[in-house]
């Protein structure tokens, strides 16, 4: 689905992202971890887009989005990305945020759209909030309707910055939950977190990332048994 070619990013003269190589297939579940500033943000808003690489290719489905001209909507629209603050807008309420996309690019129609917003609020445990703003709700409401948000588009793939991260504690299973089933749809899914738990039962793959490279991959099994780079080894011994 992704092919990640070469992939780098510099801000001036930071070398933030240094010859990344990926491929993500449909319904895999990546998870990404490692330590704060190694490039694990600026990778996923490279990949859609938010942020411009300086230098390789992304594919998606067998198409460079950085040679020749996409369509950055479009991508957007197949590439659903959640982010550790929520980013809900405050001045609408929960139905309003979630059907102003689809709604905007045209892709439903306004009634179509809340139907579907509707659906979504129910699977996520939060029909009776359609009518909330943001502010009124807890924030694992706030990120599970961001979650819904995403979805409202159909993406064929979720982007996760450390979605539970700004969340007190007892609020991070209900999210992880939504995450968890999306999963088990077959959502393919790429996830930076620290949730080493949700990584081990949910993750297909696990990347550990350092210094803007991908040091070491595997299945979160092998990886945690046995990881084989001293900076893998070094983090999960931090982290676990
Ligand atoms: P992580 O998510 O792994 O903590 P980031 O991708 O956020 O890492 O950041 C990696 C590096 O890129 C950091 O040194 C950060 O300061 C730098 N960086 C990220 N975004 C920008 C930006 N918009 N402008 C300048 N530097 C940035
Ligand atoms: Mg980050």
């Amino acid at each position: 689905m992704i092919k990640v070619t070469q992939l780098s990013k510099t801000f001036g003269s930071n070398h933030v992202l240094n010859g990344i190589d990926l491929d993500i297939h449909k319904g895999e579940v990546v998870v990404i971890i490692g330590p704060s500033g190694s490039g694990k943000s600026t990778f996923l808003r490279c990949l859609n887009l938010l942020e411009q690489p300086t230098g390789g290719d992304i594919e998606f489905d067998g198409v460079s989005l950085l040679r020749g001209k996409s369509n950055i909507n479009e991508l957007r629209q197949r590439m659903g990305m959640v982010f550790q603050q929520f980013n809900l807008f405050p001045h609408m309420t929960v139905m309003e945020n979630i059907t102003l996309a689809p709604v905007k690019l045209k892709l439903r129609t306004k009634d179509e759209a809340q139907q579907i917003a509707q659906q979504l609020l129910k699977r996520i445990g939060l029909a009776e909030k359609a009518g909330s703003y943001p502010g009124s709700l807890s924030g694992g409401q706030k990120q599970r309707i961001a979650i819904a948000r995403a979805l409202a588009m159909s993406p064929t793939m979720m982007l996760f910055d450390e979605p539970t991260s700004a969340l007190d504690p007892e609020m991070v299973g209900e999210v992880l939950d939504v995450m968890k089933e999306l999963a088990a749809e077959g959502m393919t899914m790429v996830v930076v977190t620290h949730e080493m738990g949700f990584a081990r039962e949910v993750g297909t793959r696990l990347i550990f990332m350092d210094g803007g490279k991908i040091v070491e991959q595997g299945t979160p099994a092998d990886v945690f048994a046995a990881p084989q780079h001293p900076r893998t080894k070094e983090f999960l011994r931090k982290v676990l």
